[in-house]
């Protein structure tokens, strides 16, 4: 996690030791500047207005006065945000932790997000992950609609020794996911995780095609599917977070992957993510092998940029 970071961590930590140094008092000019680190790491405009007017205040009550204390606070401010209880953008309940233990058999994931962020990578680390705590994982390629996606995902299912559900580009989506919860019920799997067409241009369709996929699941297992994960680039920064609000008002989206957070240094993305958006990361790519993907921790994540 921590080399994962480094680039969000030399451009936020960083320029604030860099700020700080040889400066005894928080003065005005300091504020204004700790202003500019935040934005230029990402956190968001709204989000670092309210977590500097907080430190503002704190100063002007003379709480706080020396650099010194500045980084602790931020710390300790930026997990705070990090940690404030999930509401949904839809206001549905957000259960804050995958229930992977539960009795549910098979658990399915649908996987949803454009092309190009990650999505069939983050995939096959998750089938990974998944299988590697003992569990019986199918992977579904539901997104049909472009060619090359099914045979990408047969190559990563091949690497991780997971089968695929497949059939030929062009077939309905719910026809593939019909499949593999058949596949899933006599393989008595414990896991289904469905690929899904990473396009937006439609609204409508995109949300009447996982609805259609979503009612061919729930006929074998009951309310799914139980998670609907959402791929984003980490790097792609604010546009991420306008993409995910766009997702989220069609799809019901119930955790995030924020994918390629070793290759910005704008992670602060992170923070934005969780206050702006109020949906949990779940999970975070690390690199582009199988083994890149952490289950999120605010503390983890957190530690990371300030150790
Ligand atoms: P998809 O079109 O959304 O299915 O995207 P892919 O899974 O094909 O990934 C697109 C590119 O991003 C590939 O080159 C991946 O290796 C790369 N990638 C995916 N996740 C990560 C990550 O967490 N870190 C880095 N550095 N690269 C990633």
């Amino acid at each position: 996690m921590k080399n994962a970071v480094r680039r969000t961590r030399q451009n936020l930590v960083g320029r604030l030791d860099t700020l700080v140094r040889g400066k005894k008092v928080i003065s005005p000019e300091v504020l204004d500047e700790l202003e500019e680190i935040l934005i230029g790491a990402d956190i968001g405009v709204r989000t670092t207005l309210d977590l500097v007017e907080k430190i503002r205040a704190q100063v002007d009550r003379k709480l706080l006065n020396d650099t010194d204390e500045l980084k602790r606070v931020l710390r300790q401010e930026l997990l705070a945000l990090l940690r404030s209880p999930v509401k949904s953008v839809s206001g549905r309940a957000v259960r804050s932790e995958q229930d992977l233990s539960s009795d549910i058999r098979p658990y399915v994931m649908m996987v949803v997000g454009v092309n190009g962020v990650g999505k069939t990578t983050t995939i096959a680390k998750l089938a990974n992950l998944i299988k590697r705590e003992g569990n019986e994982v199918i992977v579904c390629a539901a997104d049909t609609f472009r060619a090359a996606a099914a045979d990408q995902l047969t190559v990563w299912a091949n690497r991780v020794g997971i089968p695929v559900i497949q059939q030929k580009p062009g077939t309905d989506p719910a026809a593939v996911v019909y499949d593999a919860m058949q596949a899933a019920k006599s393989r008595d799997a414990d896991v289904v995780i469905v690929d899904t067409a990473g396009r937006l241009h439609n609204k409508v369709n995109l949300m009447n095609e996982l609805e259609k996929m979503s009612r061919i699941a729930r006929r074998e297992v009951p309310q799914a599917p139980h998670e609907v994960l959402l791929v984003l680039d980490a790097a792609t920064g604010q546009n991420g977070l306008e993409q995910a609000r766009q997702f989220a008002k069609s799809v019901p989206v119930t955790g995030l992957v924020l994918t390629k957070l070793d290759g910005t240094a704008k992670g602060g993305i992170v923070v934005a993510i969780a206050r702006e958006l109020g949906l949990p990361i779940r999970y975070i790519g690390t690199g582009e092998q199988l083994d890149d993907l952490t289950v999120f921790s605010p503390e983890t994540f957190v530690d990371s940029l300030f150790e």
